[in-house]
């Protein structure tokens, strides 16, 4: 039987690359997108590229009433999850509130929905950055997110209260935070669902030729997408990995 992986911010950039990769392998891909317009001719022009099977699903990661309405379409249509890729992401310009909801809370938010429709043994992976490294925080704040005791409601709480304060006092900025936040609450999440041998992974795809990475970027979409391919069928639980290799926290 087929493998079904969900990849949220599929319509374009490195999640439509990896939404190609895993149809081209044979996944059963279900292509998230906010705008459901968009997520639909990205599936159509992926199935007619690939020949693969892959559905459009909207999803905001911002709203939990968009992932509420997912999951009750995934439950309607019966369908189990063996991998979820949090990939939707915005980067510098979408201000200190929008990049820690989309880029912290989203992968947080859909996580929490989608996990009853995970199968005992599937993957998570969180899309990452090396601009979320420990080292570019202040030591105050790399101290609080590197603590093994950190629960996952004092991390939405720091992140709360770094809205609150309009993203200063950290040593970097609100998609640097986001991404350091994601890479802790990867910890976490994957301590959590060891139970279910739920495998949690963060992983990073490099700078990237897409619209956020810019034309100037070193790595091709294709490039980055295989790096974040591996958490897909990662063995380990709870690393930050580019190209397959563990990096710094
Ligand atoms: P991109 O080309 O800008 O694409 C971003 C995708 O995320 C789009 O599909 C976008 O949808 C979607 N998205 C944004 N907000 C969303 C929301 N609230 N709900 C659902 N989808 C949403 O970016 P990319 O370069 O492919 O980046 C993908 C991931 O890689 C991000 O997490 C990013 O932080 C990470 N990353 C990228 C680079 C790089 O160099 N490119 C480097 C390190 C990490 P719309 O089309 O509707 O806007």
């Amino acid at each position: 039987m087929a493998q079904t992986a969900l990849i949220t911010g599929a319509n374009r950039g490195i999640g439509q690359q990896l939404a190609r990769m895993l149809a081209t392998e044979g996944w059963d891909v279900l292509v998230g997108a906010r705008d459901a317009e968009k997520g639909r001719s990205a599936a159509a022009r992926l199935r007619k590229d690939t020949g693969g099977r892959l559905k459009a699903v909207e999803l905001d990661v911002t709203s939990d009433a968009s992932i509420a309405a997912a999951v009750q379409k995934l439950r309607d249509g019966a369908i189990k999850l063996d991998a979820l890729v949090n990939n939707a992401g915005i980067y510098r310009g979408g201000g200190v509130g929008p990049t820690i909801e989309t880029n912290f809370f989203g992968p947080l938010r859909t996580t929490l929905g989608l996990v009853p429709l995970l199968r005992d043994g599937a993957t998570i992976t969180n899309v990452t950055s090396g601009l979320g490294e420990l080292a570019n925080l202040d030591a105050e704040h790399r101290r609080l997110l590197a603590d093994p005791a950190l629960t996952r409601d004092a991390l939405a709480s720091l992140m709360h209260g770094f809205v609150r304060t309009g993203g200063k006092g950290w040593g970097t900025d609100a998609y640097g935070v986001s991404k350091a936040a994601l890479n802790a609450l990867t910890r976490i999440l994957a301590t959590e669902l060891a139970p279910r041998h739920i495998r949690v992974n963060a992983t990073c795809p490099g700078w990237v030729r897409t619209d956020m990475g810019g034309r100037g970027a070193p790595r091709s979409v294709e490039e980055g997408a295989a790096s974040v391919r591996f958490g897909v069928t990662a063995t380990e639980t709870g690393g930050i990995f580019r190209d397959g290799r563990r990096i710094a926290p």
